[in-house]
Protein backbone atom coordinates (compact mmCIF):
# COMPACT_ATOMS: atom_id res chain seq x y z
CA UNK A 1 0.00 0.00 0.00
CA UNK A 2 1.28 3.43 -0.63
CA UNK A 3 1.18 5.00 2.50
CA UNK A 4 4.50 5.30 4.94
CA UNK A 5 3.87 2.52 7.55
CA UNK A 6 6.47 3.68 9.86
CA UNK A 7 4.34 7.25 9.72
CA UNK A 8 1.43 5.94 11.55
CA UNK A 9 0.00 5.68 14.36
CA UNK A 10 2.22 8.99 15.14
CA UNK A 11 1.06 11.97 13.43
CA UNK A 12 4.18 13.89 11.79
CA UNK A 13 5.44 16.52 14.60
CA UNK A 14 4.65 20.15 14.07
CA UNK A 15 7.43 23.06 13.27
CA UNK A 16 9.07 23.61 16.79
CA UNK A 17 10.93 26.49 17.78
CA UNK A 18 13.81 23.68 18.83
CA UNK A 19 14.06 22.68 15.72
CA UNK A 20 15.08 25.62 13.90
CA UNK A 21 18.93 26.02 12.88
CA UNK A 22 19.77 27.85 15.99
CA UNK A 23 17.96 25.16 17.93
CA UNK A 24 19.03 21.82 19.72
CA UNK A 25 20.78 20.44 17.00
CA UNK A 26 22.79 23.33 16.30
CA UNK A 27 24.03 23.59 19.83
CA UNK A 28 25.07 20.04 19.98
CA UNK A 29 27.27 20.60 16.91
CA UNK A 30 28.45 23.86 18.32
CA UNK A 31 29.30 21.20 21.76
CA UNK A 32 31.08 18.98 18.80
CA UNK A 33 32.86 21.87 17.41
CA UNK A 34 34.26 22.95 20.77
CA UNK A 35 35.34 19.45 22.27
CA UNK A 36 37.61 19.06 18.48
CA UNK A 37 38.84 22.31 18.91
CA UNK A 38 40.10 21.55 22.43
CA UNK A 39 41.91 18.39 21.30
CA UNK A 40 43.20 20.11 18.37
CA UNK A 41 44.48 22.62 20.94
CA UNK A 42 45.67 19.82 23.43
CA UNK A 43 48.27 18.74 19.89
CA UNK A 44 49.09 22.44 19.31
CA UNK A 45 50.23 22.62 23.22
CA UNK A 46 52.66 19.60 21.69
CA UNK A 47 53.91 21.37 18.79
CA UNK A 48 54.55 24.90 19.99
CA UNK A 49 56.56 23.55 23.19
CA UNK A 50 58.75 21.18 20.21
CA UNK A 51 58.67 24.20 18.10
CA UNK A 52 59.90 26.20 21.63
CA UNK A 53 57.44 28.79 21.62
CA UNK A 54 55.87 28.48 25.63
CA UNK A 55 53.69 32.00 25.09
CA UNK A 56 51.63 29.91 22.18
CA UNK A 57 51.51 26.82 24.38
CA UNK A 58 50.41 28.81 27.28
CA UNK A 59 47.16 30.53 24.82
CA UNK A 60 46.54 26.75 23.56
CA UNK A 61 46.23 25.80 27.45
CA UNK A 62 43.86 28.67 28.03
CA UNK A 63 41.75 28.01 24.61
CA UNK A 64 41.44 24.49 26.12
CA UNK A 65 39.89 26.06 29.45
CA UNK A 66 37.70 27.87 27.52
CA UNK A 67 36.08 25.43 25.14
CA UNK A 68 35.74 23.01 28.07
CA UNK A 69 34.13 25.61 29.91
CA UNK A 70 31.80 26.63 26.63
CA UNK A 71 30.86 22.80 26.49
CA UNK A 72 29.65 22.64 29.93
CA UNK A 73 27.80 25.67 29.75
CA UNK A 74 26.07 24.38 27.18
CA UNK A 75 25.13 20.85 28.67
CA UNK A 76 23.72 23.70 31.55
CA UNK A 77 21.83 25.22 28.66
CA UNK A 78 23.74 28.49 29.35
CA UNK A 79 23.93 29.26 25.75
CA UNK A 80 24.57 33.09 25.68
CA UNK A 81 27.65 33.00 27.90
CA UNK A 82 29.42 29.56 25.90
CA UNK A 83 29.23 32.17 23.23
CA UNK A 84 30.70 34.62 25.00
CA UNK A 85 33.61 31.88 25.93
CA UNK A 86 33.35 30.87 22.49
CA UNK A 87 34.00 34.13 20.88
CA UNK A 88 37.01 35.46 23.29
CA UNK A 89 38.94 32.60 22.70
CA UNK A 90 38.81 32.45 18.57
CA UNK A 91 39.15 36.67 18.98
CA UNK A 92 42.09 36.17 21.52
CA UNK A 93 43.58 33.05 20.00
CA UNK A 94 43.97 34.68 16.39
CA UNK A 95 45.14 37.71 17.59
CA UNK A 96 47.87 36.54 20.00
CA UNK A 97 49.13 33.79 17.91
CA UNK A 98 48.75 36.07 14.45
CA UNK A 99 50.78 39.07 16.55
CA UNK A 100 53.18 36.23 17.93
CA UNK A 101 54.06 34.62 15.13
CA UNK A 102 53.42 35.98 12.49
CA UNK A 103 49.92 36.77 9.97
CA UNK A 104 51.23 33.76 7.64
CA UNK A 105 50.67 31.02 10.08
CA UNK A 106 47.25 31.21 9.16
CA UNK A 107 45.07 31.70 12.50
CA UNK A 108 42.97 33.98 11.07
CA UNK A 109 41.25 31.00 8.70
CA UNK A 110 39.34 30.43 12.09
CA UNK A 111 37.79 33.73 12.08
CA UNK A 112 36.80 32.63 8.01
CA UNK A 113 34.98 29.92 9.46
CA UNK A 114 32.37 31.71 11.80
CA UNK A 115 30.95 33.50 9.31
CA UNK A 116 28.21 31.01 8.26
CA UNK A 117 27.70 30.24 11.47
CA UNK A 118 26.56 33.72 12.26
CA UNK A 119 24.88 34.03 9.34
CA UNK A 120 22.72 30.54 9.70
CA UNK A 121 21.80 30.90 13.43
CA UNK A 122 20.96 34.90 13.24
CA UNK A 123 18.80 36.99 11.45
CA UNK A 124 19.86 38.91 8.95
CA UNK A 125 19.28 42.21 10.50
CA UNK A 126 21.39 40.42 13.29
CA UNK A 127 23.67 39.00 11.25
CA UNK A 128 24.95 41.69 9.02
CA UNK A 129 26.30 43.63 11.88
CA UNK A 130 27.97 40.78 13.60
CA UNK A 131 30.07 39.84 10.01
CA UNK A 132 30.78 43.49 9.77
CA UNK A 133 32.41 43.61 13.06
CA UNK A 134 34.08 40.67 12.85
CA UNK A 135 35.35 41.86 9.06
CA UNK A 136 36.73 45.31 10.65
CA UNK A 137 38.44 43.05 13.43
CA UNK A 138 39.93 41.35 10.31
CA UNK A 139 41.03 43.92 8.42
CA UNK A 140 42.57 45.61 12.08
CA UNK A 141 44.60 42.73 12.58
CA UNK A 142 46.22 42.89 9.64
CA UNK A 143 47.25 46.14 9.28
CA UNK A 144 48.31 45.56 13.17
CA UNK A 145 50.47 42.01 12.09
CA UNK A 146 52.03 44.29 9.28
CA UNK A 147 53.16 47.23 11.51
CA UNK A 148 54.23 45.59 14.08
CA UNK A 149 55.97 41.94 12.36
CA UNK A 150 56.09 38.98 14.32
CA UNK A 151 57.00 39.48 17.80
CA UNK A 152 57.82 36.03 18.77
CA UNK A 153 59.01 34.47 15.57
CA UNK A 154 59.45 30.66 15.23
CA UNK A 155 62.74 29.47 14.69
CA UNK A 156 63.57 27.51 11.39
CA UNK A 157 60.57 26.71 9.33
CA UNK A 158 58.32 26.50 12.11
CA UNK A 159 55.95 29.12 10.99
CA UNK A 160 55.62 27.49 7.41
CA UNK A 161 54.89 24.04 9.32
CA UNK A 162 52.10 25.58 11.61
CA UNK A 163 50.48 27.30 8.80
CA UNK A 164 49.70 23.84 6.51
CA UNK A 165 48.55 22.58 9.78
CA UNK A 166 45.96 25.48 9.85
CA UNK A 167 45.07 25.12 6.30
CA UNK A 168 44.47 21.63 7.15
CA UNK A 169 42.32 22.34 10.04
CA UNK A 170 40.49 24.72 8.32
CA UNK A 171 39.46 22.29 5.32
CA UNK A 172 38.43 19.93 7.63
CA UNK A 173 36.61 21.81 9.80
CA UNK A 174 35.09 23.84 7.01
CA UNK A 175 33.80 20.47 5.38
CA UNK A 176 32.04 19.31 8.39
CA UNK A 177 30.27 22.34 9.12
CA UNK A 178 29.42 22.14 5.64
CA UNK A 179 27.80 18.41 5.94
CA UNK A 180 26.31 19.50 9.24
CA UNK A 181 24.28 22.38 7.61
CA UNK A 182 23.36 20.40 4.57
CA UNK A 183 21.73 17.23 7.06
CA UNK A 184 20.04 20.17 9.01
CA UNK A 185 18.40 20.91 5.59
CA UNK A 186 17.33 17.83 4.60
CA UNK A 187 15.99 17.20 7.93
CA UNK A 188 13.75 20.33 7.25
CA UNK A 189 13.07 19.31 4.26
CA UNK A 190 11.50 16.02 4.97
CA UNK A 191 9.54 17.56 7.88
CA UNK A 192 7.83 19.90 5.29
CA UNK A 193 7.06 16.82 2.69
CA UNK A 194 5.47 14.90 5.53
CA UNK A 195 3.64 18.57 6.88
CA UNK A 196 1.98 18.82 2.79
CA UNK A 197 1.49 15.25 2.04
CA UNK A 198 0.41 13.54 5.12
CA UNK A 199 -2.61 13.57 7.34
CA UNK A 200 -1.05 15.08 11.09
CA UNK A 201 -3.50 12.56 13.05
CA UNK A 202 -3.71 9.21 11.07
CA UNK A 203 -0.33 9.71 8.85
CA UNK A 204 -2.27 8.63 5.73
CA UNK A 205 -1.94 10.81 2.27
CA UNK A 206 -3.86 14.41 3.03
CA UNK A 207 -6.67 15.36 -0.13
CA UNK A 208 -4.10 17.27 -2.24
CA UNK A 209 -1.88 14.55 -2.10
CA UNK A 210 -3.94 11.48 -2.65
CA UNK A 211 -5.41 13.05 -5.76
CA UNK A 212 -2.22 13.93 -7.56
CA UNK A 213 -0.89 10.22 -6.74
CA UNK A 214 -4.15 8.91 -7.65
CA UNK A 215 -4.49 10.69 -11.17
CA UNK A 216 -0.70 9.42 -11.76
CA UNK A 217 -1.68 5.81 -10.53
CA UNK A 218 -4.88 5.80 -12.90
CA UNK A 219 -3.06 7.07 -15.80
CA UNK A 220 -1.11 4.12 -15.62
CA UNK A 221 -3.98 1.83 -15.09
CA UNK A 222 -4.88 3.58 -18.17
CA UNK A 223 -1.87 3.40 -20.47
CA UNK A 224 -1.73 -1.04 -19.53
CA UNK A 225 -5.70 -0.75 -19.93
CA UNK A 226 -6.09 -2.15 -16.65
CA UNK A 227 -9.07 -1.34 -14.42
CA UNK A 228 -9.28 0.55 -11.27
CA UNK A 229 -11.13 1.32 -8.07
CA UNK A 230 -12.51 3.50 -5.79
CA UNK A 231 -13.93 2.78 -2.04
CA UNK A 232 -14.81 5.78 0.44
CA UNK A 233 -16.10 4.87 3.65
CA UNK A 234 -17.03 6.43 7.09
CA UNK A 235 -16.81 5.41 10.39
CA UNK A 236 -20.83 4.91 11.90
CA UNK A 237 -21.92 6.64 14.56
CA UNK A 238 -18.57 8.47 15.22
CA UNK A 239 -20.13 11.46 16.69
CA UNK A 240 -21.65 9.15 19.42
CA UNK A 241 -17.71 7.92 19.91
CA UNK A 242 -16.67 11.64 20.38
CA UNK A 243 -19.61 12.51 22.51
CA UNK A 244 -19.06 9.70 25.23
CA UNK A 245 -15.55 8.89 25.22
CA UNK A 246 -13.92 12.70 24.43
CA UNK A 247 -11.94 14.01 21.14
CA UNK A 248 -8.95 12.03 22.74
CA UNK A 249 -10.46 8.81 22.29
CA UNK A 250 -12.27 9.87 18.97
CA UNK A 251 -9.03 10.50 17.78
CA UNK A 252 -7.65 6.98 18.79
CA UNK A 253 -10.10 5.26 17.41
CA UNK A 254 -9.50 7.25 13.81
CA UNK A 255 -5.48 6.44 14.03
CA UNK A 256 -7.08 2.36 14.97
CA UNK A 257 -9.27 2.29 12.21
CA UNK A 258 -6.96 4.03 9.61
CA UNK A 259 -4.02 1.16 10.48
CA UNK A 260 -6.71 -1.25 9.97
CA UNK A 261 -6.97 -0.07 6.42
CA UNK A 262 -3.78 0.18 5.68
CA UNK A 263 -3.02 -3.28 6.54
CA UNK A 264 -5.54 -4.67 4.16
CA UNK A 265 -4.31 -3.03 0.71
CA UNK A 266 -1.76 -3.72 -0.66
CA UNK A 267 1.53 -1.51 -2.45
CA UNK A 268 0.45 0.41 -5.09
CA UNK A 269 -2.93 0.99 -3.53
CA UNK A 270 -3.46 4.06 -2.42
CA UNK A 271 -5.29 5.67 0.84
CA UNK A 272 -6.38 9.02 2.25
CA UNK A 273 -7.88 10.71 5.48
CA UNK A 274 -10.66 12.41 2.97
CA UNK A 275 -12.58 14.22 5.83
CA UNK A 276 -13.30 14.16 9.52
CA UNK A 277 -14.14 10.55 9.77
CA UNK A 278 -13.67 9.34 6.09
CA UNK A 279 -11.05 7.68 4.25
CA UNK A 280 -10.79 7.09 0.51
CA UNK A 281 -9.04 4.42 -0.98
CA UNK A 282 -7.86 3.88 -5.02
CA UNK A 283 -7.24 0.39 -5.43
CA UNK A 284 -5.20 0.39 -9.31
CA UNK A 285 -5.36 -3.55 -11.25
CA UNK A 286 -8.66 -3.81 -9.50
CA UNK A 287 -12.05 -4.03 -10.67
CA UNK A 288 -15.24 -3.42 -8.77
CA UNK A 289 -15.99 -6.47 -7.89
CA UNK A 290 -12.80 -7.28 -6.55
CA UNK A 291 -12.55 -3.85 -4.59
CA UNK A 292 -15.89 -4.94 -2.91
CA UNK A 293 -14.25 -7.91 -1.47
CA UNK A 294 -11.33 -6.10 -0.02
CA UNK A 295 -14.17 -3.75 1.14
CA UNK A 296 -15.99 -6.34 2.81
CA UNK A 297 -12.89 -7.50 4.62
CA UNK A 298 -11.82 -4.50 6.07
CA UNK A 299 -15.52 -3.65 7.34
CA UNK A 300 -15.10 -7.29 8.54
CA UNK A 301 -11.82 -6.68 10.22
CA UNK A 302 -12.77 -3.23 11.52
CA UNK A 303 -15.80 -4.69 12.80
CA UNK A 304 -13.99 -7.57 14.81
CA UNK A 305 -11.26 -5.09 16.20
CA UNK A 306 -11.88 -3.03 19.27
CA UNK A 307 -9.59 -0.20 19.97
CA UNK A 308 -8.58 -0.29 24.49
CA UNK A 309 -9.43 2.58 26.62
CA UNK A 310 -7.44 3.87 29.44
CA UNK A 311 -10.24 4.90 31.80
CA UNK A 312 -12.23 5.11 34.98
CA UNK A 313 -12.97 1.41 35.29
CA UNK A 314 -16.84 2.46 34.70
CA UNK A 315 -16.56 2.88 31.06
CA UNK A 316 -15.85 -0.70 29.01
CA UNK A 317 -11.98 -1.35 28.55
CA UNK A 318 -12.51 -1.67 24.62
CA UNK A 319 -14.44 0.60 22.35
CA UNK A 320 -15.57 -0.92 18.68
CA UNK A 321 -17.04 0.70 15.88
CA UNK A 322 -17.90 0.20 12.79
CA UNK A 323 -17.70 1.42 8.78
CA UNK A 324 -20.17 2.27 6.13
CA UNK A 325 -18.29 1.51 2.20
CA UNK A 326 -19.18 2.67 -0.82
CA UNK A 327 -17.51 1.21 -4.04
CA UNK A 328 -17.19 2.15 -7.32
CA UNK A 329 -14.97 1.72 -10.68
CA UNK A 330 -12.35 4.35 -11.63
CA UNK A 331 -12.50 4.72 -15.31
CA UNK A 332 -9.79 6.89 -15.84
CA UNK A 333 -7.66 10.49 -14.33
CA UNK A 334 -10.31 12.46 -15.86
CA UNK A 335 -13.08 10.00 -13.51
CA UNK A 336 -11.10 10.63 -10.57
CA UNK A 337 -13.80 13.39 -9.13
CA UNK A 338 -16.88 12.22 -10.38
CA UNK A 339 -16.00 8.43 -9.25
CA UNK A 340 -15.53 9.97 -5.82
CA UNK A 341 -19.33 11.34 -6.06
CA UNK A 342 -20.51 8.17 -7.21
CA UNK A 343 -18.87 6.33 -4.51
CA UNK A 344 -20.30 8.76 -1.96
CA UNK A 345 -23.61 7.86 -3.27
CA UNK A 346 -23.14 4.63 -2.53
CA UNK A 347 -21.52 5.14 1.02
CA UNK A 348 -24.93 7.08 1.79
CA UNK A 349 -26.92 4.34 0.21
CA UNK A 350 -24.56 1.87 2.95
CA UNK A 351 -25.82 4.31 5.43
CA UNK A 352 -29.79 4.32 4.56
CA UNK A 353 -29.05 0.34 4.27
CA UNK A 354 -28.60 0.48 8.17
CA UNK A 355 -24.90 1.08 7.90
CA UNK A 356 -21.45 -1.38 8.23
CA UNK A 357 -21.94 -2.45 5.04
CA UNK A 358 -20.46 -2.23 1.47
CA UNK A 359 -22.27 -1.10 -1.55
CA UNK A 360 -21.55 -0.40 -4.87
CA UNK A 361 -22.02 1.85 -7.39
CA UNK A 362 -21.55 0.96 -11.36
CA UNK A 363 -21.02 4.26 -12.64
P1 LIG B 1 -22.91 8.53 10.51
O1 LIG B 1 -23.02 7.10 10.98
O2 LIG B 1 -24.14 8.97 9.78
O3 LIG B 1 -21.68 8.77 9.73
O4 LIG B 1 -22.87 9.41 11.82
P2 LIG B 1 -21.61 10.13 12.42
O5 LIG B 1 -21.92 10.45 13.85
O6 LIG B 1 -20.39 9.33 12.20
O7 LIG B 1 -21.52 11.40 11.50
P3 LIG B 1 -21.43 12.92 11.82
O8 LIG B 1 -21.08 13.58 10.52
O9 LIG B 1 -22.69 13.40 12.52
O10 LIG B 1 -20.24 13.07 12.84
C1 LIG B 1 -18.92 13.02 12.46
C2 LIG B 1 -18.10 13.45 13.65
O11 LIG B 1 -16.71 13.29 13.40
C3 LIG B 1 -18.30 14.90 14.01
C4 LIG B 1 -16.93 15.44 14.20
O12 LIG B 1 -16.80 16.16 15.38
C5 LIG B 1 -16.07 14.20 14.26
N1 LIG B 1 -14.71 14.44 13.81
C6 LIG B 1 -14.29 14.95 12.64
N2 LIG B 1 -12.94 15.00 12.59
C7 LIG B 1 -12.49 14.51 13.78
C8 LIG B 1 -11.18 14.30 14.34
O13 LIG B 1 -10.14 14.59 13.74
N3 LIG B 1 -11.12 13.76 15.58
C9 LIG B 1 -12.23 13.45 16.29
N4 LIG B 1 -12.10 12.92 17.49
N5 LIG B 1 -13.48 13.64 15.80
C10 LIG B 1 -13.61 14.17 14.56
MG1 LIG C 1 -19.73 8.87 10.27
MG1 LIG D 1 -18.85 11.53 7.80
Amino acid sequence: MSYPPSVLPSSPPPPQRGSSLAGKAYWAMVQRVALTAACIDLGYIALFLWLGSRPLALVNLASIALYLGAYALIQRRRNALALVLIWTEVIGHSALGSLLIGWDSGFHYYLLLFIPAIVIANAGRFAAPIVLALLAYYIGLRVLCDYTGPLDPLPGRGMQLVNWIHICIAFALSAALAAFYRRTILIAERRLLKLATLDGLTGLYNRSHFQEQASAALARCAELGAPAALWLCDVDHFKQVNDTHGHAVGDKVLQAVARTLGAHLRDGDLLARWGGEEFLALLPLTDADTAQQVAERVRQAVQDSSVPLEGSGREPAALRVTLSFGVTPVRDARDLKAATARADRALYASKRAGRNCVSVSVG
